[in-house]
């Protein structure tokens, strides 16, 4: 009885992982595929200009559809594919896409529009990262300074200094840097000392419960007066109430992105909707 003990354990772990990985490497050749068949979409959320009440611009987000799975959320095939090594690739696409988005978008009328997309941690450490960002963005007329590069601040970096260098070559070529998901991270203000942020995203933790008490307000409140005095733009995201907005307007926060304005959609309906409102 105490062999079987000792030993049950031992087999369900090895079964586990063996399944976990076979599931995880055919996930990530179905990804790679997708990638490939451009069955791969970027949708857009809307940030709207909280003093004029306008939108002056959106985040691009990645979906994948799954032919026998179906939706997959980037919280899961994103860990996947920076795991794997694929996620320099998307990220690739992703620019490539988002530019030729903001060229549609600028000969729509929308000329002081902001594209803002994701980048990995990873990219970083991909040697060609720059030369290949640079190609990409030679092939479009498009203005760097309406493109924001979102970097999440619970990135692990190995090589500090290679951030650096990395960002620094971005931000010289006009490109904006924004810091995602402000607060999730170990070590913030040291990040936003030294690398050349334009942009602070306030995590949606902070924002989607924040009422006229507590701890939230406080963090929040103080987050937007230290990003306004480092001369950031500063955005929420995740509001979802008319109340939170209110909150925001008050304190004086710039910019905001949520559900409360609109859900992320794919482009061509995103479009119609900005024309319209
Ligand atoms: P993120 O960059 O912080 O993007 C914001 C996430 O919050 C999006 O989730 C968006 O749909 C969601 N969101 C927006 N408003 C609200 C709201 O009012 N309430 C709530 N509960 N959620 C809201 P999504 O699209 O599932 O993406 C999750 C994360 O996956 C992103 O977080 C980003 O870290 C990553 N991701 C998405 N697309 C890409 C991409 O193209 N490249 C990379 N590297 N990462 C990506
Ligand atoms: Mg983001
Ligand atoms: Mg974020
Ligand atoms: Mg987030």
């Amino acid at each position: 009885d105490q062999a079987k003990h000792q030993h049950q354990p031992v087999a369900l772990y090895q079964a586990d992982q063996a399944y976990g990985l076979t599931q995880r490497l055919s996930l990530a050749a179905g990804l790679q595929a997708a990638l490939k068949n451009d069955a791969l979409q970027l949708y857009h959320q809307p940030q709207i200009n909280l003093h004029s009440g306008r939108v002056d611009g959106s985040e691009v987000l990645l979906r994948w559809h799954h032919a026998e799975l179906g939706f997959i959320p980037p919280s899961e095939f994103i860990p996947l594919a920076e795991d794997t090594g694929i996620v320099n690739e998307l990220t690739l696409w992703v620019i490539d896409r988002a530019c030729q988005h903001l060229q549609q978008l600028r000969q729509e009328g929308f000329v002081n529009y902001n594209v803002s997309l994701n980048i990995s941690g990873k990219d970083i450490a991909e040697p060609d990262f720059l030369d290949n960002v640079r190609a990409i963005l030679g092939r479009y007329p498009i203005p760097l300074q309406n493109l924001t590069f979102e970097l999440t601040e619970s990135v692990t970096v190995s090589d500090f200094h290679l951030l650096q260098h990395t960002l620094d070559a971005l931000a010289a070529m006009g490109i904006n840097i924004a810091i995602d998901d402000y607060g999730t991270g170990y070590s913030s203000l040291f990040y936003i000392a030294e690398l050349p942020f334009t942009e602070l995203k306030i995590d949606k933790s902070f924002v989607s419960d924040l009422d006229d008490s507590g701890r939230h307000l406080t963090i929040v409140k103080t987050t937007i007066e230290m990003a306004k005095r480092l001369g950031l733009r500063v955005v929420a995201e995740g509001i979802e109430t008319a109340a939170v907005e209110a909150l925001l307007k008050e304190h004086d926060c710039q910019l905001a992105q949520g559900f409360y304005y609109r859900k992320p959609s794919p482009f061509d309906q995103y479009l119609s909707w900005l024309k319209q409102s």
